[in-house]
């Protein structure tokens, strides 16, 4: 079969052929349809520092994709031949502690697909079945194929409750684009969204933010009279990995905010924690998605009408991979999809 491979320590990725993964008995084997270009696969493109420590050469990459069951092991019940499904992209270990009590998300020996172990960027991909999602009926293909960081997105934007609330999304990459939709159709007030490029900004209002700003022209605060904002944001979604963007929001919070972070700091990043405390700001890390509640909920989300297909800008098939992480390189896009099936 084909796959996408990290061949060799230094910068590209190669189309090859390798052989078909193997099941075990409580695999499932998946053709895979469609994939999602993620920031983490353009690091190993690049062969950053990163890259360079976490990633086993030779290895396929990707974890962002949909495809249909193409065979099961002997132990798999809960699935057939010809479902539609996507993957959850952490392995988790099934017997730590977390793990046994239901807190797979927070399992401190997570694997990752495509990062850990060969990934979905490739013909057919083998899961354990635990790490499987079948899509209801009627979803879209595209839409499945990200479902990963959807599931970043719904996971972060339902961390705490913004019915009523006015929520700062610092950053609007896919990630923080694909916020936009749930906390408006969560029942936030205002939606304000900042990021530094343009092209992303008229993405972020097309997908229904209320105000989308470049924070070194228009400040957050000047975005906060424009809309007779008096105390502050109550919810922050910090999405750009920023320091800039993450000192932005602890400035324009009210007293007693709560900030959910998923952006990462390439970095240790300095701020002035004197303002977290007086103002008793909140501050929780997020990572990855819960299992399996968050994908419930994005499978709900999509089945209520909340629209992410905005955030799908360009579409290649899988021979023209290089023009698609071109493209994602180049910030002048949202979602990268490669079509595997042609
Ligand atoms: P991305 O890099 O495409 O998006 C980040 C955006 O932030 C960019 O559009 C950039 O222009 C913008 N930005 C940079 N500086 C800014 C500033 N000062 N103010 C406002 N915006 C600024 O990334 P993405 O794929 O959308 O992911 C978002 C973040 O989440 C990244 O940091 C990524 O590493 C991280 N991430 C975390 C997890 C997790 O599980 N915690 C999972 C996936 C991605
Ligand atoms: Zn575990």
């Amino acid at each position: 079969m084909r796959a996408l491979v990290k061949s060799r320590a230094e910068r590209g990725l190669w189309l090859e052929d390798v052989p078909v993964p193997e099941i075990g008995i409580n695999d499932v084997l998946i053709r895979v349809h469609r994939t999602g270009i993620c920031g983490t696969d353009v690091h190993i493109y690049n062969w950053d520092e990163w890259a360079q420590q976490t990633i086993p050469v030779p290895m396929a990459i990707g974890h962002e994709f949909v495809g249909e069951i193409a065979a099961i092991g002997s132990n798999v019940n809960d699935f057939k031949v010809g479902d539609l499904v996507s993957g959850e992209g952490h392995v988790v270990c099934g017997r730590c502690r977390n793990c046994l009590a239901g807190r797979r998300h927070l399992c401190a020996a997570t694997l990752g697909v495509g990062v850990n172990r060969p990934g979905a960027f490739a013909e057919y991909i083998s899961l354990p079945m635990t790490n499987i999602w079948r899509h209801n009926p009627g979803m879209s293909e595209e839409i499945a194929a990200i479902f990963d960081p959807f599931g970043n997105a719904v996971h972060t934007a339902l961390t705490f409750p913004v019915l009523g609330e006015d929520v700062l999304i610092t950053g609007a990459g896919p990630i923080g684009l694909m916020t936009i939709p749930i906390v408006r159709h969560a029942g936030a007030r205002h939606v304000v969204v900042t990021d530094l490029n343009p092209f992303r900004l008229e993405l972020a209002r097309s997908m229904g933010a209320t105000l989308a700003i470049d924070p070194t022209k228009t400040p957050v605060a000047e975005a906060q009279k424009q809309l007779g904002m008096q105390e502050g944001f109550d919810v922050g979604l910090e999405m750009s990995g920023s320091r800039a963007g993450f000192v932005e929001m602890i400035e324009n919070m009210c007293h007693g905010g709560k900030i959910a972070m998923l952006g990462i700091p390439a970095k240790p990043m300095e701020i002035d924690w004197r303002k977290v405390i007086f103002n008793m700001i909140t501050i929780k890390g997020i990572y990855g998605r819960e299992m399996y509640e968050t994908w419930y909920k994005m499978s709900v989300l999509v089945d209520s009408g909340v629209d992410i297909s905005p955030v799908i800008t360009h579409r290649y098939s899988h021979k023209e991979f290089e023009k698609g992480f071109a493209a994602m390189m180049s910030g002048e896009t949202g979602k990268v999809i490669l079509d595997w099936t042609d």
